[in-house]
């Protein structure tokens, strides 16, 4: 396993960075500086998940976390990626290897996360003032953990989590997943939507609130983007918790999703200098 040693540290964190929040029962997400990693299984128990990796260099963190919940030395079954941008693999080489957990994912990141091909650059749009800071998101050369990755199973079923299915939401990569538990309707929606306003992203003292489309110059396929937004506002959601923001419910969550919808289709490409909400 090779992690890239080409990433610069994060210069951006958030209020939310190192808190770990309880969301039900079972699901748990920790802020790692702008981005959410998520457990998923009873407090005490061995039967738990890690979903997404958070920034380079937040190992202990991560670990540490996941001991505050599920006790001194206990490991995950498997680490599942939603995809496989850096801030949320960049430490799944030092995790995976710890743990000696599996690491899973949609196969069509497998090029991405066995050191095969590279992430676009970010395109340069209205967003761009943010640029070079959204730039660092982006590796600059891909991980290979072709020693641990295994497929997500072709059925929709989430390795150890029974009740949950898989959801492939392409648009800001093109093996992008999220994670669905009908009962509760509970969604983990990665980078398919983001609860934090574009404009305040990576601002670290005001993350304002916000059900959001992910940066358009991170996102490699806009018409997919929506697409997969489209999906996940269909399984009408009462939970969710994304890969950028704090989690949402219930009224908000709905309408957010849905005022979303309305005004996603209006949203330009990236690139056309049209400003966006
Ligand atoms: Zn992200």
């Amino acid at each position: 396993m090779k992690r890239d040693e080409h990433n610069p540290p994060i210069p951006m964190s958030s209020i939310l960075n190192g808190i770990c929040r309880v969301v039900s029962l079972d699901v748990f997400y920790f802020t790692d500086h702008i981005v959410n990693v998520i457990f998923v299984g009873v407090p005490g128990s061995e039967h738990w998940v890690l979903i997404d990796a958070g920034f380079p260099g937040s190992a202990e963190r991560i670990m540490e976390a996941a001991e505050g919940i599920y006790g001194r030395n206990s490991k995950p079954k498997a680490i599942i990626l939603t995809h496989g941008h850096v801030d949320h693999v960049g430490n799944v080489v030092d995790l995976a290897g710890s743990w000696k957990a599996p690491v899973y994912a949609h196969t069509l990141e497998f090029p991405f996360l066995r050191g095969e091909e590279t992430y676009p650059d970010p395109v340069l749009t209205t967003e761009g003032g943010l640029l070079a800071k959204l730039s660092l998101i982006i590796p600059k050369r891909s991980i290979d953990i072709s020693g641990i990755l295994q497929p997500l199973p072709s059925d929709h079923t989430v390795p150890f989590l029974p009740e949950w299915e898989w959801i492939h939401t392409p648009g800001s990569t093109p093996g992008h997943v999220s994670f669905f538990r009908k009962s509760d309707r509970f969604l983990i929606a990665g980078d398919a939507f983001i609860t934090v306003r574009t404009s305040s992203f990576l601002k670290g003292s005001n993350q304002k609130e916000q059900v959001n489309h992910a940066p358009r110059c991170l996102t490699a396929d806009w018409n997919l983007a929506k697409v997969s937004i489209g999906k996940l506002a269909g399984l009408q959601p009462n939970y969710a918790i994304v890969g950028h923001g704090v989690d949402m419910w219930g009224k908000d969550l709905t309408k957010g999703l849905n005022c979303l919808i309305k005004n996603v289709n209006d949203i330009s490409r990236p690139g056309d200098g049209k400003n966006i909400k």
